[in-house]
């Protein structure tokens, strides 16, 4: 196969660049080691970490801030398993968003799958 580009790493550089590039009318190509596409930001950074802050949010709130609003509320607890389910989901609908984007821009997706 012969591209025009070939971006080695599929993290927010290297993704917005090849769907920019292919909609300049460019074959692209985006080489990536991890299963996944979306880089540090999607997998492991900033919507992972603020997905889980999001949820310590809520969790604080439910414990401390509702008083002073006149919700009362039981016993908090912290269900950790959901918490991380909730934040995986997310990670995998942002991923899978790329996906789609390379699919929708016609990009090819050396992803290790
Ligand atoms: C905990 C945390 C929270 C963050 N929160 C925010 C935030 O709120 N806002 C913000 O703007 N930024 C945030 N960041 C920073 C953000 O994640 C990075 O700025 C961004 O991911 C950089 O994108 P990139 O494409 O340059 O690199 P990366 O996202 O690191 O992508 C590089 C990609 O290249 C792949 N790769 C590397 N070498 C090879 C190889 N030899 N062959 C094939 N593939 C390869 C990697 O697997 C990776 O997928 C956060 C980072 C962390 C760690």
């Amino acid at each position: 196969m012969e591209f025009d580009l070939v971006i080695i790493g599929g993290g927010p550089g290297g993704y917005t660049g090849a769907i920019r590039a292919a909609q300049l009318g460019m074959k692209v190509a985006v080489i990536e080691k991890d299963k996944t596409l979306g880089g540090t930001c999607l997998n492991v950074g900033c919507i992972p970490s603020k997905a889980l802050l999001d949820s310590s949010e809520h969790y604080a709130d439910a414990l401390h801030g509702l008083d002073a609003h006149g919700v009362k509320v039981g016993k908090v607890e912290l269900d950790l398993k959901t918490m991380m389910a909730r934040k995986e989901k997310i990670v995998g609908d942002l991923t899978g968003g790329i996906v789609y984007l390379f699919k929708k821009n016609k990009r090819k997706n050396f992803a290790n799958r």
